[in-house]
């Protein structure tokens, strides 16, 4: 089938709103680039636009706005509507964690008078890709009375950086010849953090001097590194990609496109027919075991919230998720054409043709996904029409090149009609992923068209 291009169809306003959509949504993501800087912001802008957190109000009526946060790392946010809860919600549910390079609980040494910090990488990452660049600190450490210090290092002009060494080509024989995932061990991606000795000391001088840094900076010792969050994450600001500045290139777009979107059609839809939620999940890189991800009760603990602050009893929360309606809003891999080999050219998404839907995840035989019905499929394909959505059909590549899940079975599981559908990307869990403007701007108004349809 013939895909639509977004830039070939809209009309000069409509481009223009792509692109100041997309100024926000570069300053966002450029700041926001750990799961809790991502609720906090949301947190923030969630107010600003009339949202309360639920724990403050005893009843809920049409209209209101809600949030409930999750140890500060998942948040859930809420328009009620004007039907009754039992006739259904509408629910998007993306995630804000993406691949990045942690600190594992004893992290900093010393080698040949160099400083480091030992790491453990988080999600599916090729690790090559993090070697070399500019990488900032974002930390959140808990000292044993319970104190909060935040590490924020790296992204404020005139800050320092931090790196992970790569070997010169020039001794590379033996490296040139293994294979990428040999040539490059997980215990080598070391972060070099400093380099000048603490004269005052007979050894470890080097370490001592950063830990001293810590302790003036931060007011952290180095076993309070054993209850923190550190993590390295690619330096600088998302930019404009291309001459045509049509395309985006930055960190953490996997899954902050989907969640930016979901999140700011949320904030716009104002007097919905069904009641509205997008949900912010964490820790889907690492499996979703947590209990701050898609696995953990939180959602349905909300929902029932919600039952009871409308005048509902519990027991009929099966009728609300019997009739509700989910886009897992997960990102999907669009068709690179220097790698064409590993796409179905007939099914492959393709950049700046809109936002996916993908009848399939998983991998080879469909294993691992979770199979919305023809008939789901056609309601979300008539919502989108009816908005004209620029949209397109995805899969994440041929039948037996691998393959990847997302989120939606934590909502299908209850019976709620579940889809995937996001916005395509081209060097997914790279630190520089790239995306199409009009694909952002595409994600948007479908979201937004899904939560006002009747
Ligand atoms: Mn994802
Ligand atoms: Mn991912």
């Amino acid at each position: 089938m013939e895909r639509k291009n977004a830039w070939e169809i809209w009309n000069e306003k409509t481009k223009k709103d792509a692109f100041s959509f997309c100024e926000k949504y570069k300053d966002f993501l450029s700041v926001n680039k750990t799961e809790r800087k991502f609720v906090s912001a949301s947190i923030k802008t969630g107010e600003k636009n009339g949202f309360t957190n639920i724990d403050t109000l005893k009843k809920l009526h049409s209209g209101a706005r809600i949030y409930k946060i999750n140890k500060n790392k998942q948040a859930v946010f809420a328009v009620i509507g004007e039907k009754p809860l039992t006739e259904g919600v509408r629910i998007i549910i993306s995630h804000i964690d993406s691949p990045r390079i942690d600190f594992k609980p004893s992290p900093v040494y010393e080698d040949e008078s160099l400083a480091f910090f030992k790491t453990i990488y988080y999600g599916g990452i090729k690790k090559y890709q993090w070697l070399t660049i500019p990488l900032s600190l974002y930390g959140t450490v808990i000292l044993k009375n319970g104190e909060k210090k935040s590490i924020e290092v790296g992204d404020t002009p005139d800050d320092p950086v931090f790196t992970i060494t790569d070997l010169l080509p020039h001794l590379s024989k033996d490296q040139m010849k293994k294979t990428i995932e040999e040539g490059f061990p997980g215990e080598n991606l070391n972060i070099l953090a400093s380099s000048m000795p603490d004269i005052s000391k007979d050894k470890e001088k080097t370490k001592s001097n950063l830990l001293k840094i810590f302790k003036e900076n931060y007011g952290i010792e180095e076993e309070d590194f054993l209850s923190s969050e550190c993590q390295a994450v690619p330096a600088g600001k998302m930019r404009d990609l291309g001459i045509d500045k049509s395309m985006l290139i930055g960190y953490g777009q996997d899954d902050r496109a989907c969640a930016y979107t979901s999140f700011s059609a949320i904030v716009s839809i104002q007097k919905p027919s069904e009641t509205c939620i997008c949900i912010l999940a964490d820790q889907e890189e690492i499996g979703s075991h947590g209990g701050t991800s898609a696995y953990s009760l939180f959602f349905q603990y909300f929902i029932e919230e919600i039952l009871e602050k409308t005048g509902y009893s519990l027991s009929e929360v099966k009728r609300v998720y019997e009739k509700s309606k989910a886009i897992s809003a997960d990102v999907a891999s669009l068709l690179d054409p220097n790698y064409k080999e590993v796409h179905d050219l007939r099914n492959a998404a393709r950049m700046g043709c809109g936002i996916c839907i993908e009848k399939t995840t998983g991998a080879r035989g469909k294993y691992g996904s979770i199979e919305p019905t023809a008939e789901y499929i056609a309601n979300i394909r008539k919502i989108f029409d009816e908005n004209d959505i620029i949209w397109q059909t995805a899969e994440i590549g041929k039948v037996e090149q691998g393959g990847g899940g997302t989120v939606a079975t934590y909502l299908a599981k209850f019976g709620i009609d579940t889809i995937d559908s996001g916005i395509g990307v081209l060097s997914m869990h790279s630190p520089y992923e790239v995306t199409s403007k009009a694909d952002i701007y595409s994600g948007y108004l479908a979201y937004r068209a899904f939560y006002n349809s009747l």
